[in-house]
C-alpha cells in the first residue's frame, strides 16, 4: 500500500445527495471538511422531490423506447436539462453537452439496458470530479465482471490498487464495470454501495462512508414508522439480514467486500451531516452497550411472497418427500424463502417474482412428484424480519412480538427462526405488513423508552 493511502476515508453519496446544485456544495462542504476523504463514489443524480424521477429511470426508459425503435427525446430532454442546470449553477468548466451527445448516439445505436443505465454515474462522476478538482477515473477501468455478469474480485482489486496508489484523490463513477470485452455491466439497483466498497477494499481504507438521506440506519423503515429511531451499532451480519428482507438503506452485497477486510461502514446524512449515523461493524467489536437497549436491533420486511401449501396424509412417513418436491423447484431453477412444515402439511414461501407465470407448471409438477392430497399457491404473503444480536440472551423476545402483533389482531402464517437465534421471520398477509412493523416498533421502542422514562423518574 502506497502512503497516500494510510487512513483513506472512501465516501460514497446516494443519488438523493446528488440531485442538484445545492446537494453538490454540500457534498463538497464534506469531502473538504476532512482531507482523509480521499475517494469519492458517486450515484447518477436521484429524486430532488418525492414526485421527481431518478436519472437512472429516465435511462432504463430511454433505452426501453430507443430498442423499441421509438421517439424517446422527451426523456432524453429530461436527463440533459439535469446535467445542464447542474453544470451551470456550480459554473463548472467541464461542458456536459457533448457527453450528452454521446449517449444519445449510443442509444440510437441500439446501446444495451446496462451501458445506458449506467450513464448516469459516468456522467455525475464526471462533474463531480471537476467541481472539486479530483482526477475521474472511468470505472470500466477498474471494475471487473465475467461474461455472465459476476464480478471478478482479484481483478478487480489488483486494478484499482494499481489505479489509485498512483493518486490523491479520485471520483470513480458507481454502480458499474466492464466485462471481458469492455461491454458495459451494472451491479443490481442500488449497486453504487457495492463499488464503495470494493474502493474501500481496494485502498484498505480506514472507513468506508456512506452518505445518504437519512441519519443512519433506522429501527424500522422510516416510510412506515415515522420518526423512527436510528441504531448507533449495527453489525455487518444483522445489516445483512435486515437490507435482504428490504432494509434499501444499504445493498445487501455491500458488506462482504468491507467485511473480509475488517473496515467499518458508517451511514451518514448528507442534509445533517454533524449526526454521527450508524457504524456497521464486525460481530466481536460491537460494543454491547451501544446498542439501541430495546433488545431488537431492527424491523425490516417486504411483500410480493406466495406460498405453496401441501398436504398429504402420512407425510412424515414418506421418505424422500422434501427432496422430491424441492427437485421440481430445483428443476425449474426456483428458488425458495422459506419452508415451515407440520407432520402431514408442508409450506413453500417464495417470491411471487420467482414463479410468475410458471405457477400451473410448479403445481402440476408437484402433483405428479409426490400425489398430495392438496396442492395449493396462496397469494398476498409479506415477510417481516425482527434482527438483533441481543435476542440471544433475552428471554420473552418471541412472546412479546406475537403478543404485539395479538393485540392489534394480526394473523400470523409462518414464524422462522433461524439457528443463529439472530432474526425471527414473520410470514403475514399483504393487509396487515406496515400495522405489524408498527405494533412490535411500538412494543420494543416506545414501550422501552417509556420504561427508561419510569425508570429515571
Ligand atoms: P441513496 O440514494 O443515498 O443510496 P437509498 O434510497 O438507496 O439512498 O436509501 C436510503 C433510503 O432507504 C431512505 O431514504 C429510506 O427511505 C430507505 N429505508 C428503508 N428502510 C430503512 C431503514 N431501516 N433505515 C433507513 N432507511 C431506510
Ligand atoms: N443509480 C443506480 C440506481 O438508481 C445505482 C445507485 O444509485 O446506487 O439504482
Ligand atoms: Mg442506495
Amino acid at each position: 500500500m502506497s502512503d497516500i493511502q494510510i487512513g483513506s476515508k472512501v465516501v460514497k453519496f446516494g443519488g438523493s445527495s446528488l440531485a442538484d446544485a445545492g446537494q453538490f456544495r454540500k457534498v463538497r462542504a464534506i469531502i473538504e471538511s476532512d482531507p482523509q476523504r480521499r475517494y469519492v463514489v458517486p450515484s447518477a443524480p436521484g429524486k430532488r422531490h418525492s414526485a421527481d424521477i431518478k436519472i437512472t429511470d429516465l435511462l432504463y426508459t430511454c433505452q426501453k423506447l430507443a430498442s423499441a425503435g421509438k421517439d424517446f427525446s422527451e426523456p432524453l430532454e429530461m436527463i440533459r436539462s439535469r446535467y445542464l442546470e447542474i453544470a451551470k449553477e456550480l459554473g463548472l468548466g467541464f461542458d456536459p453537452t457533448d457527453e450528452l451527445d454521446r449517449i444519445a448516439q449510443r442509444l440510437r445505436e441500439g446501446a444495451t439496458r446496462d451501458f445506458a443505465a449506467s450513464r448516469g454515474e459516468y456522467l455525475n462522476g464526471m462533474m463531480l470530479a471537476d467541481y472539486l478538482g479530483f482526477p475521474f477515473i472511468d470505472a470500466a477501468d477498474v471494475i471487473c465482471f465475467n461474461e455472465s455478469g459476476t464480478l471478478l474480485m482479484t481483478e478487480t482489486m489488483m486494478l484499482l490498487r494499481e489505479r489509485l496508489a498512483e493518486t490523491k484523490n479520485a471520483v470513480i463513477p458507481g454502480f458499474y464495470g466492464a466485462g471481458p470485452n469492455g461491454e458495459i455491466i451494472t451491479f443490481s439497483r442500488g449497486g453504487s454501495d457495492i463499488t464503495g466498497s470494493l474502493v474501500a477494499r481496494a485502498v484498505r481504507a480506514e472507513i468506508y462512508e456512506n452518505w445518504t438521506d437519512v441519519s443512519g440506519v433506522l429501527v424500522a423503515d422510516p416510510r412506515i414508522v415515522k420518526d423512527a429511531a436510528v441504531i448507533n451499532t449495527i453489525t455487518y451480519e444483522e445489516l445483512r439480514e435486515l437490507s435482504y428482507m428490504g432494509a434499501t438503506v444499504l445493498h445487501e452485497d455491500a458488506i462482504f467486500p468491507v467485511r473480509a477486510a475488517g473496515i467499518p461502514i458508517n451511514i451518514r446524512n448528507t442534509n445533517q451531516p454533524s449526526d454521527p449515523g450508524t457504524l456497521i461493524v464486525a460481530g466481536d467489536s460491537a460494543d454491547s452497550d451501544a446498542q439501541t437497549g430495546y433488545t431488537i436491533t431492527g424491523i425490516a420486511g417486504k411483500k410480493g411472497f406466495c406460498a405453496i401449501n401441501i398436504q398429504k396424509a402420512m407425510m412424515n412417513a414418506e421418505l424422500g418427500f422434501c427432496r422430491r418436491v424441492l427437485s421440481v423447484l430445483e428443476d425449474m431453477g426456483i428458488s425458495f424463502e422459506h419452508m415451515p412444515s407440520g407432520i402431514d402439511t408442508m409450506s413453500i414461501i417464495l417470491a411471487e417474482d420467482a414463479i410468475k407465470g410458471r405457477e400451473k407448471t410448479v403445481l402440476s409438477r408437484i402433483r405428479k412428484a409426490v400425489e398430495p392430497d392438496v396442492c395449493e399457491i396462496e397469494h398476498g404473503i409479506s415477510l417481516l424480519a425482527v434482527v438483533g444480536r441481543g435476542m440471544r440472551r433475552t428471554r420473552g423476545t418471541a412472546a412479546r412480538i406475537f403478543a404485539a402483533l395479538a393485540h392489534a389482531r394480526i394473523n400470523v402464517k409462518m414464524i422462522d427462526q433461524g439457528s443463529s437465534e439472530l432474526n425471527i421471520i414473520i410470514g403475514l398477509l399483504d393487509g396487515d405488513f406496515e400495522e405489524a412493523v408498527r405494533r412490535i416498533y411500538d412494543m420494543f421502542v416506545n414501550s422501552a423508552l417509556i420504561t427508561k422514562e419510569t425508570e429515571t423518574d
